[in-house]
């Protein structure tokens, strides 16, 4: 009797657990799946915000970081990882002031400890959990961070400083044509802002051209690609517009820019058959830069940049009208050929 109460026990006991079992199983059969389709799913991943997977420097909005090129980092990391490459550059008071130039990362030799980013007094770096990390060579374990251009507002404050630092060079340029008018065409200063623009901008774009694109992540990539090709047509668009001693001077610098140069830059005013006068040259000068004075967004530069631009558009200006105050009715309509908008002035004499 015994044996059969324990048979049925038993029977009963397995039922329960075959039903427990079973509850288990259906219970996950209608539950979602938590299966990784990897790398089908690596637009929609979801990898844990804590996840370490690369150092970064953080960017804001303004494509700015906020490293100061101290190298607490680079003293604090235990393995070597981090090199900071720093620069020194002309500040707009013109003092010297020590600048980020490359920040060099080493995935391959990091342990992900964060010692780099809890010292960081600038809160400058973080991790991304951007995980695909995966490279075939070591070579490319090795990352520049700062891999966005410089901010032309961050260029132009030494452009000016450097400007600053020859004021009396700029003073005797302003006022030797006057005095020596037959030899004044030869020197390129007067019409150097075409050119140092198009210096600055190859700058950057060489800068970019030197980031492994491969090596970033696609974003980032995407990014580097946009302001480089911007760059290019910006630089296309200034040596079109060059010109002819600022393209003679763009060449010179840079050959592979020879092609770029539109021929002859004042067929207008041999069309209209009137006298090219060294006065009327140096107005076509001074607009020139006028020009491209007025392009700079005032409201965008720090004061100092602000203010420095202001005194040379009112430089220029008064220039222009001093010129043309003294031309004659000739070199009048030679500059009239090519500004058009200075006829007012033309009438006015008349
Ligand atoms: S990331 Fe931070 S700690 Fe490292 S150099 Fe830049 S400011 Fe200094
Ligand atoms: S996480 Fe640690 S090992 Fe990696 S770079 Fe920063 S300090 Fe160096």
């Amino acid at each position: 009797m015994g044996s059969v109460k324990d048979y049925f026990s038993s029977l009963t006991t397995g039922f329960i657990s075959l039903v427990k079992g079973m509850t288990v199983t259906g219970k996950e059969f209608v539950t979602k799946k938590v299966t990784e389709e990897y790398p089908d799913n690596r637009n929609d991943a979801i990898v844990a915000e804590r996840f370490r997977a690369v150092l970064t420097l953080k960017y804001d909005d303004s494509k700015h970081h906020k490293c100061i090129a101290c190298g607490i980092c680079q003293r604090n990391c235990p393995n070597g990882s981090i090199e900071i490459v720093k620069k020194v550059v002309a500040t707009p008071d013109g003092k010297k002031r020590q600048k980020l130039d490359r920040y060099i990362y080493n995935l391959g030799s990091c342990t992900f400890c964060r010692l780099c980013v809890t010292t960081c007094p600038q809160d400058a770096l973080e991790f991304s959990n951007d995980f695909e990390q995966a490279v075939f060579s070591r070579e490319k374990l090795f990352k520049q961070l700062n891999y966005l251009p410089e901010p032309e507002e961050d260029i132009l404050p030494n452009a000016e400083a450097q400007a600053k630092q020859k004021p009396a060079e700029d003073t005797a340029a302003a006022a030797a044509p006057k005095a020596d008018a037959p030899a004044k065409a030869e020197p390129a200063a007067a019409s150097s802002e075409v050119v140092t623009e198009v210096e600055q901008s190859m700058a950057s774009l060489a800068k970019l051209q030197k980031a492994d694109v491969a090596a970033l992540p696609a974003p980032a990539a995407a990014k580097l690609k946009e302001k480089a090709e911007a760059l290019q047509k910006k630089i296309d668009r200034l040596v079109e517009s060059a010109s002819a001693q600022d393209a003679a001077a763009i060449v010179a610098r840079f050959p592979q820019l020879a092609s770029k140069v539109k021929a002859a830059p004042e067929p207008k005013v041999e069309e209209a058959n009137v006298a090219v006068t060294n006065v009327a040259e140096e107005v076509w000068k001074e607009m020139a830069k006028l020009q491209k004075l007025q392009k700079a967004d005032i409201n965008a530069l720090p004061a100092p940049a602000a203010a420095k631009l202001k005194e040379k558009l009112d430089a220029s200006n008064a220039r222009v009208k001093e010129l043309m105050a003294n031309a004659s009715p000739d070199e009048l309509k030679a500059i009239v050929a090519q500004f058009p908008q200075l006829g007012s002035s033309e009438d006015n004499k008349n």
